[in-house]
């Protein structure tokens, strides 16, 4: 099940690049593995897949910590909101942190990189929809915050995150937006050819994402199956 659901959103993702003229190799897959156990990880890296995200921490270490994951060459993306108290238990090991929305997660982030004698590899939240429920900097306040994280140590700030509405009718229009912040980001950064990542599209949204320019997609839902809560 699990292996013909990836089998399945590759291919619908391989069609989208080609409707968009894109090449596949420009678009990456994160399996949003949240609230499954490490045995639908297993199954899934065992059909050929390696990347991986996680929006809660004490799930995430579960997984970090089972044997039968611990060895295996998966890269884990933290996709969720991150309290700046857990950041010490990711800063080791983590790919990438995609929902940094304030300067203090930041400089955490870069003082426990600085630790692990790493850089951490971040992307920055934006509440693309203005919903007052979700995390992420208004795009208003996103370049002001940009400069002040440009210039902390030990952080690769790789582009922007954000999750659009559940309306389907609006999400081309946020897309389009969040594509135009990503460019603009482009011109303020030190170094632009380091933003280089727009993730945004998920299980009901990724065909449009596509289309307007992400490079990274969280897909959890058309991978694993409906979540219990
Ligand atoms: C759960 C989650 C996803 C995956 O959502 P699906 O609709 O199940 O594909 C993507 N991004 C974030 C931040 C999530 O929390």
């Amino acid at each position: 099940m699990i292996a013909e659901n990836l089998r399945r959103v590759k291919e619908q993702i391989a069609e989208a690049c080609v409707r968009a003229g894109r090449t596949p190799e420009s678009v990456r897959l994160i399996a949003v593995s949240k609230t499954k156990p490490a045995s639908d990880v297993l199954t899934a890296f065992e059909a050929g897949h390696r990347v991986f995200g996680e929006n809660y921490v004490q799930e995430l270490l579960v997984k970090f910590a089972d044997e039968r994951l611990q060895n295996l060459p998966i890269e884990w993306h933290f996709v969720g909101h991150l309290q700046t108290n857990k950041v010490r238990y990711l800063a080791e090991r983590i790919a990438m942190i995609h929902g940094v929305d304030k300067f203090s997660l930041a400089e955490e982030i870069s003082k426990r990189a600085k630790k692990y004698n790493r850089s951490v590899p971040i992307l920055l939240e934006v509440n693309i929809s203005s919903e007052a429920t979700k995390h992420g900097l208004k795009p208003d306040a996103l370049f002001a915050e940009a400069e002040k994280i440009f210039s902390l140590p030990r952080l690769e700030v790789k582009g922007l995150m954000t999750i659009a509405s559940p309306d389907r009718d609006k999400v081309r229009d946020e897309f389009k937006e969040m594509r135009a912040l990503f460019e603009r980001l482009k011109t303020i950064a030190p170094n632009p050819n380091q933003i280089s990542e727009l993730s945004m599209g998920m299980s009901g949204d990724f065909d449009i994402a596509i289309e307007e320019g992400a490079t990274l997609l969280r897909i959890g839902t058309a991978i694993f199956g409906e979540r219990k809560n």
